[in-house]
């Protein structure tokens, strides 16, 4: 896979590639929309990865190629970079760059090429695998030393400031942190973060990502209003994000929102997502995989009724892989279509996924995508 895009690199540039990186797109195991509230989050990664074949250069000039676009190399240069003057997916690298010079770093210009596997637009972060590899890439050629929560944090700026997407930490951290056969305990208001070894297989069962293909189109500003709507719950009840309501603390918390039917719900949704991201790391660590199933199915419903970012798509996945015997399922990611994940016993796995295709066929909707999902290792130079 290396030499492939080592290869594409050369006859583009005409030059060889000092190096070839990787970084995953990743599933949330649990811990929804928890991100931009200082809460916990659950990542694990993906097998789907983006690789970027780079060299550094010295004259300023940034050329971009991506595999998975039309289009040719597009050459900017670092000095011109600006927030929110790209609207184009050039803006996810560049901003990288552009971020890393905010900072101090004397970034002198490269060649990139990208090729990815993380679906765009599915919910498993495309964007973010696409940021941290070219950010890992030029840490590591310009000699940087940064750590790889801080070059989640440039990632996630580049993100929110020069693309103009205000997105959590969450994707950025999972993809430069996660590691192979664990899932990632994060605490997105410290970064501290801790691997949950999650081998699923060893126990009998697997994860299954269903992919339904659909986005709806008015998920960001539904995002931006539920981030609203989170910051205004803080503010009534004097707290500076909703992680500092503690569990035992939301039945008063709620009573002081009584008036507020709309912030009420988010507020619930966001302190019991917490609980139930402690509570899945707690049955994992007793070795009661099976017992996450329920909490998986306990933040759908609080994901669909109370956060109501779900969508008929992601709903029917839950359903009807329940119906059919699933242990547990859920939407993953920010919502208004994009992937759900399904947790079955693996002897279950067939039947499942097809009572899921089939579902789907009747109702009309788009055939999704299924494929299962193994813990993979974050990001990383691979040559
Ligand atoms: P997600 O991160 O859930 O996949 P986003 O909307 O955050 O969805 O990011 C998707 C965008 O990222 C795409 O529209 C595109 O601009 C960019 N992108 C993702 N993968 C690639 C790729 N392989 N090549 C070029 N751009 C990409
Ligand atoms: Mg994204």
């Amino acid at each position: 896979m290396s030499e492939a895009v080592a290869e594409r690199f050369s006859q583009l540039y005409g030059t060889e590639p000092d190096g070839v990186w990787a970084a995953p797109g990743r599933v949330n195991l649990i811990g929804e929309h928890t991100d931009y509230n200082d809460g916990f989050v659950m990542p694990f990664a993906l097998p789907h990865t983006a690789l970027a074949a780079v060299a550094r250069r010295t004259d300023g000039v940034l050329r971009l190629h991506s595999a998975d676009v039309g289009g040719g190399v597009v050459e900017l240069r670092v000095d011109d970079l600006a927030p929110e003057s790209d609207r184009n997916w050039t803006a996810y690298p560049a901003g990288v760059v552009w971020a890393l010079r905010e900072a101090g770093h004397e970034i002198t210009g490269a060649d990139i090429h990208l090729s990815s596997t993380v679906p765009a637009g599915a919910g498993l972060s495309s964007s973010a695998a696409l940021e941290v590899v070219v950010a890992l890439a030029l840490d590591d050629l310009y000699g940087l030393g940064l750590k790889r929560w801080q070059l989640a944090r440039l990632c996630q700026r580049a993100e929110n400031v020069y693309v103009g997407a205000p997105v959590g930490i969450m994707d950025q951290t999972a993809s430069a942190c996660c590691e192979e056969g664990h899932a990632l305990f994060l605490d997105t208001r410290d970064l501290s973060q801790q691997q949950i070894p999650f081998d699923l297989a060893a126990e009998g069962m697997r994860l299954l990502v269903v992919d339904t293909q659909v986005k709806h189109s008015h998920s960001e500003g539904e995002y931006g209003k539920r981030r609203a709507g989170c910051e205004k719950g803080a503010a009534l009840l004097g707290v500076d994000a909703l992680r500092d309501i503690p569990y035992d603390g939301l039945d008063a918390a709620l009573e002081r929102l009584a008036d507020d039917e709309e912030v009420l719900r988010l507020v619930r949704h966001v302190v019991t997502e917490d609980e139930r991201v402690e509570r899945m790391v707690s049955l994992l660590r007793a070795g009661e995989t099976r017992a996450i199933g329920p909490v998986l199915v306990a933040g759908h419903a609080s994901l669909r009724d109370d956060f109501r970012v779900s969508c008929p798509e992601l709903d029917l996945v839950v359903d009807s892989s329940l119906a059919a015997g699933a242990l547990g399922a859920r939407m993953t990611g920010g919502g208004f279509g994009g992937s759900a994940i399904v947790l079955v016993e693996a002897a279950d796995a067939d039947t499942v996924s097809k009572a899921v295709q089939e579902a789907f066929a009747t109702a009309g909707f788009t055939a999704p995508r299924v494929f299962e999902a193994v813990p993979a290792p974050g990001a990383r130079r691979i040559r």
